[in-house]
């Protein structure tokens, strides 16, 4: 094993108190900033990750301990780019009150919905994605019109300090402050009286910072996790669903909220699709210990976890495919190669719990209904990938199955895309980021009832007599 992975001890606890106070006054001083003031604030962010592009990827390297570059440019820096980018184009008609039906009982009146900034808008980190899971809410919250605290990860801790100190000369503390820390910090931060809590990390803690919320009545976003299946349908091909699971598997060595925990493959066509997808991810990854294409697992921890899960399924009678083209050997690495379990059943850790990485059991079905019934059977999902070319089948899933976000011959893919929302539903999570609804999720929907100067609810009031109200109601 490499040398223990050091997490920082944070000496003093940051004042939380204090600079939610800050925040607050400077929301009440400035509670509805012009659409000139949020793109100001969107470029400072962007300029701030464009100019930092370099530090951004090695922060991310040294966190893992090898993290391949390419990775941290597609899914922590194009993103938020592209996040700003959306909302910089689309923050006029997202701002703009709307006009909406005044009933007759209220005639003549005008009825509109404003969108107001909620305040300050708190934001918990999880590791796997240290800056696209901290900085794209803070998109949508500053795009709203909000102030932010960030609470970084403790198991990012380069990260977090470059992201802390990119926004500190960006922002002043009034407007995005950062906080490190571990999880005394996290247990104080999510006390707080935020006006909005964003909590992305594990289903475990989502449960107690929902607990911590509720006594402040802060309204949450929670993004968890949980077990997404990756159907194939029996006719469609299997090399090509072994590269796009793969891709999605392979990406960050499988530590990504919506990767593919494991796969849902017709009953004859179980070892043809291990084979495939061994022989697809060696040509993706032709040897894994020094290759900087693969990323290393986050912890020592988070690997013994991993290797646990492997040894509870072989002693309980899984087969094992380690895909290790180049028969390294990756003690005292984080490394861990790309691993097929088969035979996995449901007494063994790896279908109990989320996976969270490189490895991918493979469950035979019978029938699609039974492979439906298998996904009813289990929390409701992140996502759910599904691999047909009929559109007619794919409809058919959409509307049989529950998940948070649903790519179509594909994985992961969706979670890139800035105008669909993004979130989960029951165990995987709830509300919403990203697109149109991120907006409005940090936006108070107020409804807004404007009279003139002829008060015709003068008919609609005492004495009523023998008042009917017909054509009215
Ligand atoms: P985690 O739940 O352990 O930690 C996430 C954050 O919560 C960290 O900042 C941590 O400091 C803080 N935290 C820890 N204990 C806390 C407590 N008692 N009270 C308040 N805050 C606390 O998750 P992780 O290991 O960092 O990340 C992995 C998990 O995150 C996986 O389950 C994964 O699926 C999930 N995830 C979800 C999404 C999504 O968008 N839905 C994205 C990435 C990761």
């Amino acid at each position: 094993m490499s040398a223990p992975h050091l997490t920082p001890v944070e000496t003093k606890m940051p004042d939380l108190e204090g600079l939610l106070l800050v925040q607050k006054k400077a929301a009440l001083a400035d509670p509805m900033p012009d659409r000139a003031t949020r793109i100001r604030r969107l470029d400072k962010l962007h300029n701030a990750v464009v100019d930092n592009r370099a530090r951004i990827i090695a922060a991310c390297n040294k966190d893992f301990s090898s993290r391949a570059a390419a990775e941290t440019q597609l899914a922590e820096i194009g993103p938020i780019l592209e996040g700003i980018a959306y909302y910089r184009k689309r923050l006029k008609k997202f701002m703009k009150p709307q006009r909406r039906h005044a009933p007759m009982t209220t005639m003549p009146a005008r009825v509109e919905v404003h969108y107001q900034p909620v305040g300050v808008v708190g934001i918990v980190v999880p590791w796997n994605f240290p800056f696209f899971l901290g900085l794209s809410p803070l998109v949508g919250a500053i795009a709203a019109g909000n102030r932010a605290m960030i609470k970084t990860s403790e198991f990012a801790p380069a990260s977090g300090e470059l992201m802390k100190s990119l926004l500190s000369e960006a922002f002043g503390e009034d407007e995005v402050a950062v906080v490190t820390g571990g999880v005394d910090v996290a247990t104080e931060f999510t006390k707080l009286p935020f006006d909005h809590l964003v909590f992305t990390g594990s289903t475990q803690v989502g449960k107690i910072v929902m607990r911590a919320a509720a006594e402040n009545l802060t309204p949450v976003t929670l993004e968890l996790g949980g077990k997404s299946p990756a159907i194939i349908h029996p006719d469609y091909p299997l090399d090509e669903a072994a590269s796009r699971i793969g891709f999605g598997k392979g990406f960050n060595a499988g530590q990504i909220c919506v990767s593919p925990d494991y796969v849902l493959c017709p009953r004859d066509k179980v070892n043809a699709f291990a084979t495939q997808f061994a022989d697809t991810m060696s040509k993706a990854y032709p040897a894994v210990r020094d290759n900087a294409d693969f990323t290393a697992i986050i912890t020592d921890r988070q690997k013994q976890r991993l290797e646990g899960y492997l040894k509870d399924a072989e002693e309980k009678g899984a087969e094992i495919i380690r895909i290790n083209p180049k028969n390294e050997d990756f003690s005292g690495t984080r490394k861990m190669p790309l691993t097929i379990v088969l035979g996995a059943t449901d007494d063994m850790l790896v279908m109990q719990e989320e996976i969270f990485g490189p490895i991918l059991p493979v469950i035979p079905y019978d029938t699609m209904d039974d492979a439906i019934a298998y996904v009813h059977a289990r929390p409701r999902p992140l996502a759910l990938y599904y691999f047909d070319w009929d559109k007619a089948r794919g409809d058919d899933i959409l509307a049989k199955t529950h998940s948070g976000g649903v790519c179509i011959n594909d994985t992961v893919m969706h979670v890139g895309v800035d105008d669909i929302p993004f979130g989960g539903i029951g165990p995987s999570g709830m509300g919403h980021y990203h697109g149109e609804e991120g907006f409005r999720t940090f936006s108070k929907a107020k409804g807004v009832l404007r009279k003139g100067k002829i008060n015709a609810t003068a008919f609609v009031a005492p004495p009523w007599g023998n008042a009917s109200f017909k054509g009215l109601m």
